[in-house]
Parts: C-alpha cells; sequence; structure tokens
C-alpha cells in the first residue's frame, strides 16, 4: 500500500502506538480469559484499564490530534488513503466529542455494573439491577447527544459497533424478518418429522475430550486455518482475538456429553480467525487491519458455523469422520437423525442457545427494548416485564424469572448498547453472500468433497482481504452486486429447513 500523503504518513506513524497498545491489552484480556489464576482478577483488571487509559491518551495527544485534524483538510487521493482517514474519524468523533470523564465515569460504572449484574442475576432479582442499568442507559443517551444524530439517539449508539446503520434500517429489515419467520418456526415445530428422531446426545453418552480435540484440529486445517499464525486453546466461552497479524488466537470448550458444540462453535470461530489472518498484510499497523465490523465479522463466523457446518450435504460429507471416533456411540444413529439434531429448532429463552431459526428473533427483541429505552419510550423500572411479553410475542415463550428473561446477557451490564443488532446484521450479510457465491463456486458439490478451501479462497477474494477498506454498506454491494436485503436469509432458511422438516 502506498500512502503519498506526508501528514496522512506522520499520523499512521503515531497511530501504531495505538496499535501497539491495543494488541498488548488483547494479549492481557486473553490470557485473563484462559489462563488466570482467580486471584489474579484484579491486579488484572488494574493492568488492563491502565492500558485503556494510555489508549486514551493517545488519541487525546495534542501532536496527534493536530496531525489527524491536518490531514482531513488535506487532499488524499487512493482508495487506501480515504478509508484510512473515515476510519480514524470513527476513533476520533469518540475521543473528540466525548468528554475524556464521561468515557472515565463511564467506564467506572460498567465494571461497578458488571459485578452487581452477576449477583442480580444469580439472586434472579431485577430490581438490584435497575440502579446501575439506569446510571449506564443515561451515560450512552449523554454519549449519543455528543456524538450527534440527525433522528434517534439510538442512531449514533448503532453506529459505533455496525458503521452507518440506524435504528429505521434495522426496524425495516427487523420487520420483514419478524414477519416471516414467527410463522416459520411455528411450521418447522408441528411438523410430522419434527423430533422424531435417535438421541444420541445428552447425559448417558460420553465423547471424550481428547477424540473432539483432533476433530476440531481437523476441521480447523480443512477450513485454511494457519496453524502457524494462530493457535487454538479452551475458555468457558469460545472467542477469537488478534494479538498480531501472526497471532489469531481461538477458544473453544468442549462438553463430553455433547460432541457437536466444540465442533459447531469452533468452526464459528474459525470463521472470525480466517477472516483476520485473510486481511492484506500491507494494512497491519494500520486502522485498515482487521475486519471492518462486528456484523460482517458475525456474518463470516455464522456463514461457517450454520451455512457450511451444518448443511446436510456436509454433515453426510464428514459423518464418516464422527463415527470413526464415536464408533459405538453414533452406530443406531442413522443420518436423518444427525442432521435433525444439528439443525433443531427450538423456541427457547436463552439466546446464547438458540438456534439458526430463532436466533434472529432473541435479537430483535434485544433491537426493539433498547431503541424504545433510548428513547424513554418504556421505564426502565418495567422493561423485565415489557421483555416478557415481547418474549411471549415473538418466540412464544417467556420465563418467569428475570435470570432467564432481561438479566441473561452481559452487553447491557458494560453499558454496550446498540450492539446486539450486528448479530442479526450478520445472519443477513451471509445469506446474500452465500447467494452470491453460489453463483461463481458449486457449493454443494465444494461440500459434498468436502473441499472447504475453495469456500475460503473465495471469501479471501471478495470479502477477508479488504479489512476495513470498505465499509459493510459499500462492501454488500461490491460483492452482491446489491444493497442489503433481508430477504437472502429468508429464502435460505425455508428452503433449507423445508428440505430438512419436509414442509409443503
Ligand atoms: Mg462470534
Amino acid at each position: 500500500m502506498k500512502i503519498e500523503n506526508s501528514t496522512l504518513k506522520k499520523v499512521l506513524k503515531k497511530y501504531r502506538e495505538i496499535s501497539l497498545l491495543s494488541h498488548i491489552k488483547a494479549t492481557l484480556d486473553w490470557d485473563l480469559n484462559v489462563n488466570l489464576p482467580p486471584l489474579g482478577s484484579e491486579t488484572r483488571a488494574i493492568q488492563s484499564s491502565y492500558l485503556s487509559e494510555m489508549i486514551t491518551n493517545k488519541w487525546l495527544d495534542t501532536k496527534f490530534r493536530s496531525l489527524y485534524e491536518k490531514a482531513v483538510t488535506e487532499k488524499l487521493t487512493t482508495v487506501e488513503e480515504k478509508a484510512i482517514i473515515r476510519n480514524l474519524g470513527y476513533g476520533a468523533k469518540y475521543y473528540y466529542n466525548v468528554p475524556k470523564d464521561i468515557i472515565i465515569e463511564k467506564d467506572k460504572t460498567a465494571s461497578e455494573a458488571f459485578i452487581i449484574w452477576r449477583q442480580a442475576r444469580e439472586e434472579n432479582n431485577y430490581k438490584k439491577f435497575l440502579p446501575s442499568l439506569t446510571k449506564l442507559i443515561d451515560f450512552d443517551k449523554t454519549i449519543a447527544r455528543h456524538l450527534g444524530y440527525k433522528d434517534n439517539p439510538y442512531d449514533a449508539l448503532l453506529d459505533l459497533y455496525e458503521p452507518e446503520l440506524t435504528a429505521a434500517e434495522c426496524e425495516r429489515l427487523f420487520n420483514g424478518l419478524k414477519k416471516e419467520l414467527v410463522p416459520l418456526v411455528k411450521k418447522i415445530t408441528k411438523s410430522k418429522d419434527y423430533s422424531n428422531t435417535v438421541s444420541f446426545v445428552g447425559a448417558s453418552n460420553h465423547y471424550p475430550t481428547p477424540d473432539q480435540e483432533r476433530i476440531v484440529h481437523y476441521i480447523m486445517q480443512h477450513m485454511g486455518f494457519n496453524s502457524q499464525a494462530g493457535r487454538v486453546d479452551i475458555s468457558a466461552h469460545p472467542f477469537t482475538t488478534e494479538l498480531s497479524r501472526h497471532d489469531i488466537r481461538i477458544t473453544t470448550n468442549y462438553k463430553e456429553t455433547d460432541f457437536r458444540e466444540s465442533f459447531t462453535s469452533t468452526m464459528h470461530e474459525t470463521g472470525h480467525a480466517l477472516y483476520e489472518q485473510g486481511v492484506n498484510p500491507d494494512y497491519d499497523g494500520t486502522p485498515l487491519a482487521s475486519g471492518v465490523s462486528l456484523g460482517i465479522h458475525e456474518s463470516l463466523s455464522r456463514f461457517w458455523e450454520n451455512m457450511v457446518g451444518k448443511n446436510p450435504i456436509f454433515l453426510h460429507s464428514v459423518s464418516p469422520i464422527f463415527k470413526s471416533f464415536y464408533q459405538k456411540q453414533l452406530h443406531a444413529v442413522d443420518e436423518k437423525s444427525l442432521i435433525q439434531s444439528f439443525n433443531t429448532v427450538q423456541p427457547s429463552l436463552i439466546r446464547i442457545n438458540a438456534d439458526e431459526v430463532t436466533y434472529s428473533l432473541h435479537i430483535i427483541l434485544r433491537f426493539e427494548m433498547e431503541n424504545e429505552l433510548i428513547n424513554g419510550n418504556i421505564q426502565i423500572k418495567d422493561a423485565a416485564e415489557v421483555w416478557r411479553e415481547k418474549s411471549k410475542k415473538l418466540l412464544g415463550v417467556a420465563s418467569a424469572t428475570d435470570a432467564e428473561g432481561i438479566l441473561q446477557d452481559v452487553h447491557w451490564a458494560y453499558g454496550s448498547f446498540g450492539y446486539f443488532p450486528s448479530y442479526a446484521m450478520g445472519n443477513l450479510y451471509g445469506a446474500q453472500f452465500l447467494a452470491t457465491m453460489k453463483k461463481k463456486v458449486d457449493f454443494d458439490a465444494v461440500l459434498a468433497k468436502g473441499d472447504l478451501l475453495l469456500i475460503k479462497e473465495w471469501l479471501d477474494t471478495n470479502i477477508h482481504q479488504y479489512g476495513s477498506l470498505y465499509f459493510p454498506k459499500e462492501l454488500i454491494k461490491k460483492v452482491t452486486g446489491e444493497k442489503l436485503d433481508y430477504t437472502f436469509f429468508l429464502n435460505y432458511l425455508t428452503e433449507k429447513y423445508s428440505r430438512i422438516y419436509n414442509l409443503k
């Protein structure tokens, strides 16, 4: 990548320090989740927030700021230069518009809120969390005011997680989805074929961890994960983190009563990792390195997890591998049972356990709640009840307890309003990418042969390499030739599940 503009060159030199500090912080956070002994967490929190403050200070550094502000006014010529300044603008908007004491106060409130939320969830006591939630919503309303917005304060928050996404756009997409998903879920769960299969997971089954590890390594290698530039470890909740260009870490979790989880969640995290490993190396240390948004990242991880990993043709091609490891456990299991068990559709209370069809409904619920809370359309004290009503309407189930309702997710305890919609956006982007890929790649044949590298290569060429060069809207248009359309996802689900469950 050639940078012509001399001011921008200087900005990038300084930005490299921000990138370095962020990677050092990511290393500490990875260690916290994978290795840290329980008593180490207090010191680690201090180390981590010290680094956060250093990063904030680098942004606020007067030399850096004046160089950046000068670069904004200069004529930039290449696509890369323009994208760099646009991406820097996101950090700048946050650090230069929101007063530093508000950023620090919110961080502090969120660390306290996290501990209170954990207790409140354990005690199933929403009232206990109410004061923290009220403060955090107030902080985010204030932050939205400082960031600025046209129609809706929630837009300013959405934009922090998924650039250019607005509440109106979410509403348009999610209303379309909701209308079709609710009846589709009913149709599947009422079908004759539903749950009419042999079970092979649960308490009476045993799948030793070492076997699962071998399968996990096998699938990562087949997807094209570069193990010289990354590794897999174990943590309570699987995640992916980038510690440097040549060090992408994923984690997984082994459940000895069910081998499916480590398999599909490893495919999910490897999807995130392949994105990071596939970014143009020239972008290293610049604001173009790394995936462009949470939504695009999630589209790729879900693509591998659901559209590849749970695809009936793919499951047919990997079932001999499962059977070679689990001869005894799977000998009575027919292929239909295997495929249906990977693709069980079951409206449930908990988002993180949700299947591919009901998952977006969980997100729509959260989007509607956030939009109303930030706009003051519902009272925060009534939110647990509103959650129950929405859950009943969207999923057909509602929990009597707040622990399994409004208190189930950590996001609000971190004060991350605006984060959730990116998950559902991922589903929509992914289905649209798939439809485009199918025009060039014989997807079914590739899955039948287990030739996953062909899929990775398509993603490398069309998406991964660009890192943060294009914003989601532009990337979708560039890759698929159309703007985002939720019907790709609906068609994908209808077609797949009609086949699996013999729907008419
Ligand atoms: Mg993910």
